[in-house]
């Protein structure tokens, strides 16, 4: 073994090499540091005495499937200048692991295309040691978001597990990052984040979030000057939700077998956008067949669809005009769901005007919730839940895939 191969293969360098030993399928390469190279790990001084070594084994890349392994009895020295004994620094490795630097960066590089199993596995190592690397990793590019730039962003809650475990998430409406992920749901979850943002002078424009008051009131007294807007994506997805409870009750209702089958078939249907229906698949028909039986859910359905036209309106005079003429007519159907929503809109009309002067939605946010279901499904969300909010700020790092 050359000093040359250990720099070059290892990382190594300034040290003298000893020897190599094969032992139980491990190659072990043992170095040596001269006492005269050894310098005051605090002061950098040369003017050390030397006061024994420590024998430390660090991992590092395997060679092929054969394990690796560097011995350094590290010197400990004591300083004239300082007057302390203390172990000299080691350029390759951090001396609170069990492996070199050269390792971990072959480990993160591995972990942008496997899966954190897949890592341990090949590198001889545990799961956790594997994911701790990568959780520091996602610690010093992603913990502390710059939030200077912040113009225009989302609010919204997720539910992390059942049984109502929720993160709360801030994303760049510009960028369409991540730059925020609290504890919770609701007012308190957001409190780390007012700090931050303090800090960062960013003048906030305007916030979309859904119509519950949780985030509402946290926004309104955090940021005062910011423009509120109750947002397209939640606004037709409570909507939907409704429908679809619309649909189960008279599913329930149902007597008729046929009417209950196709009340059933008509599930995802009703939730679609009438333009994405496929026409192959008769969707249109099937639907209009299912509308023609229960007249309370078409005249839900139509207004579903016609309350969409609200957001592509010519401008912000035409979108009151439309949204108070939609809010009669929910009114008017007779139909208590209906009713019900034309009530919340009518309470939150100034924040759903409010797309016509700034002009955002949270509909990013779908594609960042779609993301992390799918971490969740990988499971490793539970296991540490700090490093699924770190997972969760890298979500629209390319580089770091969504292996687990
Ligand atoms: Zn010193």
């Amino acid at each position: 073994m050359s000093t040359s191969l250990l720099y070059h293969a290892f990382g190594i360098r300034g040290y003298r090499y000893t020897r190599t030993d094969y032992r139980d399928g491990q190659t072990i390469f043992t170095i040596h540091q001269e006492p005269e190279t050894c310098r005051c790990p605090a002061c950098g001084s040369h003017e050390v005495q030397s006061r024994g070594r420590v024998e430390r084994r660090f991992r590092t890349l395997p060679i092929g499937r054969r394990a690796t392994f560097v011995v350094l009895p590290i010197p400990r020295v004591e300083c004239q200048a300082c007057g302390v004994v203390r172990q000299v620094k080691i350029p390759f490795a951090d001396p609170r692991r069990s492996y070199t630097n050269a390792f971990e960066r072959y480990a993160l590089e591995l972990g942008r295309r496997m899966t954190i199993r897949d890592v341990a596995l090949h590198m001889g190592v545990s799961w956790d040691v594997i994911k701790d690397l990568q959780k520091r990793d996602l610690w010093r590019r992603f913990a502390k978001p710059k939030l200077k730039h912040l113009r225009h962003i989302a609010i919204d809650e997720i539910a992390i597990a059942k049984g109502h475990r929720y993160l709360t998430v801030v994303l760049d409406l510009d960028s369409g990052a991540v730059v925020f992920v609290g504890d919770g749901k609701g007012a308190k979850a957001l409190q780390p984040f007012w700090k931050r943002l303090r800090g960062s002078k960013a003048v906030i424009e305007a916030v979309a979030m859904d119509m519950s008051p949780a985030y509402r009131e946290a926004v309104s007294t955090h940021l005062p000057k910011a423009q509120i807007v109750f947002d397209r994506f939640h606004v037709m997805k409570l909507f939907n939700e409704k429908l679809s409870d619309l649909r189960r009750a008279l599913h329930r209702e149902a007597t008729d077998v046929m009417q209950k089958k196709v009340l059933k078939g008509t599930r995802w249907l009703l939730l679609k956008a009438s333009e994405n229906l496929d026409e192959e698949k008769d969707e249109k028909k099937k639907l209009e067949e299912a509308l023609a039986l229960n007249k309370s859910l078409a005249v839900a359905y139509y207004l579903k669809e016609d309350l969409r036209q609200f957001w592509e309106q010519p401008g912000k005079r035409f979108g009151t005009s439309f949204l108070d003429g939609w809010i009669k007519r929910a009114e008017a159907s007779g139909i208590k769901m209906l009713q019900q929503m034309a009530k919340t809109l009518a309470a939150h009309r100034s924040g759903l005007l409010a797309y016509y002067d700034a002009r955002i939605t949270s509909g990013p946010m779908e594609g960042t919730n779609n993301k992390i279901k799918t971490m969740k499904r990988l499971a490793y969300g539970f296991r540490d839940r700090e490093f699924f909010k770190l997972k969760i700020l890298a979500i629209h790092e390319t580089k770091y895939e969504l292996v687990g």
